[in-house]
């Protein structure tokens, strides 16, 4: 049975646990999905919600579907069905669950041109394919869960933007803008090699593709944004009508996406977590470890999780109980999830909810 369950895993965005945490509420009822409140008439589910995801990220428009895999399928297969796509052999991921960029390609009809070389690609080789090999269009793969280094070249998006084809950049992740005006203060610096949408359609992408459930922090859905037409192209394509999101996607979406416009990043769970400050997590641990016999306060590192910044964690507390415990942690009326390190049992705090401590320190006096 689907529940509510307390991540202490220290892993924010935690596939398993079904990557960001969703804050919403719908009240029973009708939904205006498909209506046009101001003229009476049908209207795009798409359009409202749309339009805002637009203006978040300074995009002429907006396209939802249900998850990234699916954005990238209904792109490629809208705008590549007749030509072949330029892709870098650096850029050919897997992300986890069985997300390939040849099998995504292949399954979109797109004929897959692949250029440079695993460490190096340069500009010229995306030329040579555009020239040689029938190629209308080159797509961008951000590397998300794994970084290739030393002898390193790889092609900008500005760079790619001077090719004369469209250029398509899945960014996966999901990051708005990389100035993150919805957080108080500077972007936190381990943002900073982080590809974000708006500045990727300011370096001259057509498009940019990205999930709504990583560091966006809203429900699993797919979003594809940028040049208006093409984004009309995407969705007059039949594969739209298969891969669309239902209302209650759209109504989550809705919400989160009103936080960025609002500048509230305190009010999306995701940021509230990786955001909270280390000394407000260590009082947190210190009072639960003198309330729980055995339990010590520990310092820990959480981190972004979600195939996401693979090089990044961020300094945590939380407390250490001695044995295994994550059985009957899990088996709980409200399940507590944990892990294990050198036998003991460790709860991370910056991934619960302080709301969740009583309920942690309850259940483990007992
Ligand atoms: C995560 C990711 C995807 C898949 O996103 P889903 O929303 O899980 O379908 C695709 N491309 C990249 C680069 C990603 O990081």
């Amino acid at each position: 049975m689907l529940m509510p369950v307390i991540n202490a895993t220290g892993v924010l965005l935690h596939t398993n646990l079904g990557r960001a945490p969703l804050a919403h509420h719908q009240d029973d009822g009708y939904l205006n999905l498909e209506l046009d409140l101001a003229t009476g008439k049908r209207g795009s589910r798409q359009a409202a919600v749309g339009e805002q995801v637009a203006a978040a990220v300074g995009a002429e428009a907006a396209l939802i579907v249900n998850n990234c895999a699916a954005a990238v399928m209904l792109a490629l297969a809208a705008l590549a069905g007749d030509v072949g796509v330029a892709v870098s052999r650096s850029e050919l991921v897997e992300i986890g669950g069985g997300f390939r960029v040849p099998d995504v390609m292949a399954q979109s009809g797109a004929r897959l041109v692949e250029v440079g070389t695993t460490n190096r690609t340069r500009l010229a080789d995306f030329q040579r394919a555009i020239d040689n090999d029938d190629v209308g269009l080159a797509l961008h793969v951000h590397q998300s869960n794994y970084k290739i280094v030393g002898f390193t070249e790889s092609v900008s998006i500005a760079e790619m933007a001077t090719l004369g084809v469209p250029v398509l950049a899945d960014i996966g992740s999901g990051l708005l803008d990389a100035a993150c005006p919805w957080l108080d203060g500077p972007p936190p610096a381990w943002l900073a090699d982080e590809p974000a949408v708006r500045q990727t359609l300011d370096a001259g992408a057509d498009l940019v593709m990205f999930s709504g459930d990583k560091l966006m922090g809203g429900p699993q859905a797919g979003i594809i944004v940028g040049d208006a037409e093409l984004v009309a192209r995407c969705a007059k394509h039949p594969l739209a009508r298969a891969l669309r999101p239902g209302g209650l996607v759209l109504n989550s979406l809705q919400t989160t996406i009103g936080h960025y416009l609002r500048r509230d990043g305190d009010s999306i769970p995701f940021w509230r977590a990786a955001t909270t400050s280390l000394p407000y997590l260590k009082r947190r641990a210190e009072a639960m470890a003198e309330a729980i016999p055995g339990a010590k306060a520990i310092d820990t590192e959480a981190v972004p999780g979600g195939g996401t910044l693979p090089t990044v964690s961020f300094p945590s507390a939380g407390i250490r109980v001695q044995g295994d415990h994550l059985d009957t942690l899990r088996n709980n009326d409200q399940p507590i999830v944990g892990r294990v390190e050198d036998g003991s049992t460790v709860l991370d705090l910056r991934t619960v909810d302080p709301d969740d401590d009583a309920t942690i320190i309850a259940t483990l006096t007992q």
